[in-house]
């Protein structure tokens, strides 16, 4: 059983992937090739998103399985609440502790329309049940916000309430993607005087295309910085130039966050293992002469 706490106490920094299961409609086998690919690049684990933008909730804790029992990588899976019972969470946690997938990204999800009245407010909730529960010792990771999350009036609030989950028993974040790495360095620093101790990871989301820019600020208000946007323009209506670009900009991103040390790098795939191979290819002799068992 291995915990992502543990990996992030005796190794920095730690990259690793996310992917996302399926529309219902698709067979589940496409994403055994993106897992079978992206292990390759040895990640030090895999999360599975958990109904993220309307997929599948049911599928998280098989693939999770599966990255875990069938491809012997760490699994961490996403869990959301809001829209759910105690008793189905309860049952999700059982199902991954069968499963032998310890690590889980707890999380309060974004509220549906028409769905059920929910038993929890806020992912603390969440963390709080996984601690109190009976089953296993969890690795609870949480999300983080660099720039706020996008209903919080202030960033300095959001901070206050990202350390009761860590208090609560989160043992390490995952942040939001970002584009200006400065952005991050500052959200790190206010974190740290807050009395925030867990590791924190970074997320990265390449930018292949882009629809995929205006969805990223009206989802999340990610800050767009004036040389991502002159490359973004530029770039506009050449989707190979743009691609190219984009795996560009995330690299740079990730040589910046590696030399600053941070303690992980996370990279948002979107089940594209050829994207993520490019970036882990441009990194492959940084991340060589970087990692330190600790
Ligand atoms: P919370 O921590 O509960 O915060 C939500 C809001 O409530 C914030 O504005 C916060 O400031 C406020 N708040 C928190 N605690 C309190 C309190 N005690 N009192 C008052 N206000 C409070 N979504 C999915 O559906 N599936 C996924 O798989 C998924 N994966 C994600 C992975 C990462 C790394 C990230 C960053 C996000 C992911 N999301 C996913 C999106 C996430 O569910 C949304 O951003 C959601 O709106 C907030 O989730 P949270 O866990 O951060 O919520």
């Amino acid at each position: 059983m291995t915990l992502i706490r543990d990996i992030l106490k005796a190794k920095r920094p730690t990259f690793s992937f996310e992917i996302f299961p399926p529309k219902p409609d698709a067979p589940l086998e496409t994403v055994y090739e993106t897992v079978s690919a992206l292990r390759i690049h040895k990640p030090d684990f895999i999360s599975v998103t958990y109904g993220a933008a309307g997929s599948s909730r049911s599928r998280t804790v098989d693939i999770a399985s599966m990255v875990r029992n069938r491809w012997g990588q760490v699994a961490l899976a996403h869990l959301t609440c809001i829209g759910s019972t105690r008793a189905q969470v309860t049952e999700v946690l059982e199902e991954l502790d069968q499963e032998n997938v310890s690590n889980i990204l707890a999380l309060r999800g974004d509220p549906r329309e028409g769905e059920a009245p929910s038993d929890f407010r806020y992912a603390l909730d969440l963390i709080r049940q996984i601690r109190a529960g009976q089953f296993g010792d969890f690795c609870i990771g949480a999300a983080a916000y660099p720039e706020g999350h996008i209903e919080c009036d202030s960033l300095e609030e959001d901070i206050l309430r990202l350390k009761l989950k860590t208090d609560a028993g989160a043992d390490f974040l995952v942040t939001q993607l970002f584009y200006d790495n400065e952005i991050f360095y500052r959200f790190m620093d206010l974190a740290a005087r807050s009395g925030i101790s867990v590791p924190v990871v970074a997320g990265v989301m390449p930018v292949l295309n882009a629809r995929q820019i205006g969805r990223i600020v009206s989802l999340c208000g990610a800050s767009i910085p004036p040389k991502f946007a002159r490359i973004m323009s530029r770039y506009e209506h050449a989707p190979d130039a743009l691609r190219e670009a984009g795996i560009a900009y995330a690299t740079e991103q990730i040589i910046d966050l590696v030399s600053w040390g941070v303690a992980g790098i996370h990279l948002y795939t979107m089940n594209r293992p050829d994207i993520a191979e490019r970036i882990m290819k441009n990194i492959g002799t940084i991340r060589e002469s970087v990692t330190r068992e600790r």
